[in-house]
């Protein structure tokens, strides 16, 4: 028999298991098997699957209308700015169908208002190692990843990477010359890493006096997953300048958005930007929907307190595994178990005890369950692990 997976470009690695339906925080093979999912399509969905009032609107649109271009107003679309607006340090929301547009968007924003003001030298983004922003030309080169750059050409100018967390480097590599600083508050495919609170608000002030520009990329860590509405929110005076979103807030409907304040989204007028999807009216039903739901406060102060039984689970299992486990890394529900060596055994053992969990750079196991879980989704994932990390014997 033929390879079904022969024609499919082979980037991934995905395991044998099909899954063809999602329940809440379960995802079903087609042989009808259940797994506990805390990887949500890496930070995806949000709201777990099937979440019925997602449904409800997507099916509602569906029988109305997919489809207009931004020929057109979407009234949805203009409903959800306003929302987002109100909520954040934004004035001005482009709509994406991904994390990496929404990048593209922030840097194509970031250099255009500094040659607006007649600076057109000032290009150059300031990143840090770990950093991820997705997969065009233009987010490989601000994430700076190697692996990733391999092949593809010349590096673009104007990205330089600086050491995670060296200070001094900061201070010499951010002048008034600089286009903006670009930074996850949380890396999540760099090890699921927070940024220290009071890092934001040092590079928030270090931008005000060089006046340059703070971006943030909350596609993964944004929408509630640290259990603030966005990262950021968690730093004091650290609001950006510009912020992608994506990921979290389609719940799993492809859409992301970069916003900005009214200032720096002032040079970006008819012509400069544009997307034919971007804002589409299936993605502004459910995004309103996703919104509603998870810019509730009560909403978020669920959040927090699960990651409480999460992070203590976390722990437990570093106390009792201490040769394998070297920590517990991240924030909310965006959390990883840093192991002491390459994790892929540890995730394989578990998805085959019916849990899935993802991985991330520098040997981390990487947990993003869906929003929506329980305590006792927390102990039974808890539990799996335990299990795989007792069975783990170490390579090397
Ligand atoms: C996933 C991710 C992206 C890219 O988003 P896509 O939707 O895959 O294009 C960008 N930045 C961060 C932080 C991400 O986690």
């Amino acid at each position: 028999m033929s390879d079904p997976r022969a024609h499919i470009m082979p980037v991934y690695a995905p395991p044998s298991e099909v899954f063809v339906r999602g329940e809440g925080v379960n995802l079903i093979t087609e042989d009808g098997d259940k797994y506990l999912d805390f990887v949500a399509g890496i930070a995806v969905s949000s709201l777990g699957h099937s979440h019925p009032k997602l449904v409800e609107v997507l099916q509602d649109q569906a029988a109305n209308l997919w489809h207009l271009s931004n020929m057109f107003r979407v009234r949805a679309g203009e409903e959800l700015a306003d929302k987002m607006c109100a909520r954040t340090f934004a004035d001005r929301v482009f709509f994406t169908n991904s994390g990496t547009e929404a990048v593209e968007c922030a840097l194509k924003a970031a250099r255009k208002y500094h040659w607006s003001k007649g600076n057109d030298d000032r290009i150059e983004f300031v990143t840090f190692t770990g950093a991820f922003h997705g997969r065009s030309l233009g987010a490989i080169n601000a994430g700076g990843n190697p692996k990733y750059l391999e092949g593809f050409g010349p590096a673009i100018e104007g990205f330089r990477q600086l050491e995670w967390g060296d200070h001094d480097a900061l201070k010499e590599a951010v002048t008034d010359k600089t286009c903006a600083v670009f930074v996850e508050p949380v890396q999540g495919e760099g090890g699921v890493r927070a940024m220290p609170e009071e890092c934001l608000t040092g590079l928030r002030k270090l931008c005000d006096e060089t006046g340059t520009l703070l971006i943030y990329d909350e596609v993964q860590c944004g929408m509630g997953r640290t259990g603030k509405l966005f990262a950021h929110e968690w730093a004091e005076n650290a609001q950006p300048d510009i912020m992608c979103v994506a990921k979290g807030v389609g719940g799993g409907f492809p859409f992301g958005a970069c916003l900005m304040t009214e200032e720096v989204g002032l040079p970006m007028q008819p012509g400069s930007h544009g997307s034919t999807y971007g804002g589409n009216p299936l993605a502004m039903a459910v995004g309103n929907a996703v919104w509603d739901i998870i810019s509730d406060e009560a909403f978020l102060a669920e959040v927090r307190r699960v990651s409480g039984t999460v992070s203590q689970g976390l722990k437990s299992l570093a106390d009792s595994h201490p040769d394998k486990v070297e920590g517990v890394t991240g924030k909310g529900l965006l959390t990883g178990l840093k192991l002491k060596s390459a994790p892929k055994p540890v995730q394989n053992a578990c998805r085959e005890k019916g849990l899935l969990v993802g991985v991330a750079g520098n040997n981390v196991l990487r947990l993003a369950p869906p929003l929506i879980i329980e305590d006792g989704d927390v102990r039974k994932a808890v539990s799996v692990m335990d299990e795989a990390l007792s069975e783990w014997e170490m390579e090397g």
